[in-house]
Parts: C-alpha cells; structure tokens; sequence
C-alpha cells in the first residue's frame, strides 16, 4: 500500500475544528493513520489574511488511485465549507492538499504529484519530517529543502497528539 501524505490547513472560521474534523474524516476512510503536530503559520502570498493552522496525516491508500485520494479531500473540503472565488492563495476555512503518493510522479491537468509546490513551503516540510523523516523529495531530504526556507515564519503549537479526537 502507497504511503500517502496529504497537508492541512485552514484560516477561516474555526480552523482548529476543521482540522480535526477533517483528521477524523481521513481515519474512517483510510483506517490506521498517523498525524503531525499542529503548527501556525503565516500566509504565503494572496490578499492579506489570517495566520494558518497546519498539520498533515500519513495513511495508506489503494496502489494506483491517487485520483480516489484527492477526491476524497475535495470532498472533505466542501464538507467544511470550503468554496472558490478562483483567487489564487485566498484564506479558507479547509485546504487539503495532496503532497505525497508513494513516490508517483504525475502531471495532469487535475493532478500533480509530488505536489508541485511542496519543497518550497516550511509548514508543508516540517509536519512532513515528522511523518517520513527519510524520504526524498526531487532529489533532496526535506532538511536540506528546508534550509532553503528557513525564513518563512512557523511555530509548532502541539505535538502530535493535539486534540483530534474529540
Ligand atoms: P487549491 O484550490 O489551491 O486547493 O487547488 C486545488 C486543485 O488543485 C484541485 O482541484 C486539484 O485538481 C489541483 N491539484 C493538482 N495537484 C494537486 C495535489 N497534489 N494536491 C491537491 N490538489 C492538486
């Protein structure tokens, strides 16, 4: 089974609620998962905004059905009312993002794997680190993408077991 790990964030409403509500969603889909810590950050690009909460979550997904996976996250988004304006790096109040799929590389016009931003956000590296600390992305360990990065401000408000549960 592919390990997967999908990112997220949120900065609209009750972000806490919706990344927890949407760490339960996986868990009934995907079973067995494993979750980041929760991290604030700040906005990277777009209008001006509120600061982010982040996380991530490992799981295992069916092999060859990335495009299940990022359904799956769209569907858990609408669920939290996420909507589009079609402006690009606009506040939300749910944001999954498909960063990982067992190392597929894709490129279509509704999917691209690794996710093509990935090694160039901080709050995408570190909740990431914790999860696959070995893996390597484009070439390179997350540490030495994230020496690249180290500038963009982040703080990590719990460990993994924030309350995701209840
Ligand atoms: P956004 O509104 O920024 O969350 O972008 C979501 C859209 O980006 C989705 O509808 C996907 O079709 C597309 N997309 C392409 N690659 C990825 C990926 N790796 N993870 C999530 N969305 C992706």
């Amino acid at each position: 089974m592919p390990d997967v790990v999908v990112g997220l964030g949120a900065n609209l409403g009750d972000p806490r609620q919706a990344l927890a509500g949407a760490v339960r969603e996986l868990q009934a889909r995907y079973g067995e998962i494993q979750v980041a810590s929760l991290y604030r950050s700040a906005p990277v690009g777009g209008p001006p905004q509120p600061p982010y909460l982040n996380s991530a979550v490992r799981l295992a997904a069916a092999r060859g059905e990335p495009l299940a996976v990022l359904d799956a996250c769209l569907a858990i988004e609408a669920a939290f009312g996420r909507t589009r304006s079609g402006v690009a790096h606009e506040p939300r109040t749910l944001d999954l993002d498909l960063w990982w799929f067992g190392g597929e590389e894709m490129e279509t016009p509704r999917l691209t794997l690794p996710h093509p931003r990935a090694h160039q956000r901080r709050f995408v590296l570190l909740p990431w680190r914790e999860l696959m600390p070995h893996v390597r992305l484009r070439g390179r360990s997350l540490d030495t993408w994230l020496d690249e990065v180290r500038g963009q401000p982040i703080c990590r408000l719990e460990g993994p077991q924030w309350p995701w549960t209840h």
